[in-house]
């Protein structure tokens, strides 16, 4: 006989298997009468990822986290859950929950009353319901905030209070639509943050839907972009930014030059459309450097760490970010271009 495995052997082979799908959707479409609203969409979120919608107003981003949510129903296709298929299983069975934009508490109960309220449900026992609820409220920051009503909170402690309502259930997945949307700039930032933390502490799977691309590089592990009710491309925030796959998503996610097969011809030698990162550019007067990239500055916007310049050359618009430290050329002046090679980066879909 073998010897027995060891607890060392047993949490490898726990620790070595594949993480599990949390969400999937296979070839779902979601059409109201005409308007297609989501189309053949497939899509796979991990266990324990932070998983962001990204896309323009009407992309269909809130219309596929409700189908995960349970508010809506697919026209076709499928979606499961921790490989559980979910067509007809109402949301409060789905082992998901729900932090909305304009976050639903009620007003007339105080904060620990919002937090309890789902518990209070489900018949879980007054002590048991105040404990969770204290420690849902620790984790948001909000412990000593329980007997305020939401009309006496801020906005982030607002959001911080919707946020200990949906976690005080334990969900294995939490939905978040735009979450941060209602927040000042500053607020949002710090939220950022937060709720990434919140998320590594808690371990559990988040997708969250955003129309702000800064937000979904900064705060996912992966990004999956809407447009037209279609997915066109999802990854690291990292390979959406460098690598996008075609003009749509080069120009929506960090307003990357998109430019023409004639003027890559120019500079390449190859008939194809590229996109160029306004950060990758560096701008030096004209007469300074040896270039055929020579053109006029015709603005210049100071943008505090950065200043920004639109450079016309000889029709096409290339948008250039400089280190303001450096200072910059100013409205009128003749520059020329230069970039690394890999900067540039061909796009495979022209639309
Ligand atoms: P936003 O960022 O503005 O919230 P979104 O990307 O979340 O946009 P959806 O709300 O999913 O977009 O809407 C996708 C499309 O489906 C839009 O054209 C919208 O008008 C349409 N739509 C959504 N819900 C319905 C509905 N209940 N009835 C009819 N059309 C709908």
């Amino acid at each position: 006989m073998g010897p027995c495995p060891g607890r060392d052997d047993i949490q490898f082979r726990l620790t070595a298997v594949a993480p599990s799908s949390a969400v999937s959707l296979q070839s779902v479409s979601r059409h109201f009468g005409a308007v297609r609203a989501l189309d053949q969409i497939d899509l796979e979120v991990v266990e324990g990822e932070f998983f962001a919608m990204l896309g323009p107003s009407g992309s269909g981003k809130t219309t596929c986290l409700r189908l995960i949510a349970g508010f809506e129903q697919p026209t076709s296709g499928h979606v499961r859950i921790f490989g559980e298929a979910v067509e007809g299983v109402p949301p409060y069975r789905r082992n998901v929950n729900t932090v909305f934009q304009d976050y639903a508490l009620f007003p007339h109960l105080n904060v620990r009353e919002n937090v309890e309220f789902s518990l209070m449900l489900r018949k879980v026992d007054k002590p048991t319901r105040r404990r969770e609820a204290e420690a849902a409220l620790a984790m948001v920051k909000l412990a000593d905030y329980g007997d305020r009503r939401p009309g006496q909170l801020s906005g982030g402690q607002r959001q911080r209070v919707a946020l200990a309502r949906a976690i005080v259930n334990k969900p294995k997945v939490l939905l978040l639509d735009e979450p941060l949307g209602a927040l000042d700039l500053k607020l949002r930032e710090q939220m950022q943050e937060e709720l990434k933390a919140l998320q590594r502490t808690l371990g559990i799977t988040f997708v969250f839907v955003t129309h702000d691309q800064g937000e979904a590089l900064s705060m996912a592990d992966r990004v999956a972009v809407f447009n037209h009710g279609r997915l066109v491309q999802v990854g690291t925030p990292e390979e959406i930014y460098r690598r996008p796959n075609s003009r749509f998503v080069a120009d929506f996610v960090g307003s990357s030059n998109v430019l023409g097969p004639d003027f890559v011809n120019g500079v390449t030698g190859e008939r194809r459309w590229a996109s160029l990162r306004p950060e990758a550019i560096h701008v030096i007067r004209a007469g300074e450097g040896i270039s055929r990239l020579t053109g006029t500055v015709v603005a210049r916007s100071f943008l505090g760490a950065t200043i920004r310049l639109a450079i016309d050359m000889s029709g096409t618009m290339i948008h250039a970010v400089l280190p303001s430290a450096d200072g910059a050329p100013s409205e009128g002046d003749r520059v020329t271009l230069g970039f690394p090679k890999d900067a540039l980066h061909y796009l495979d879909d022209e639309t």
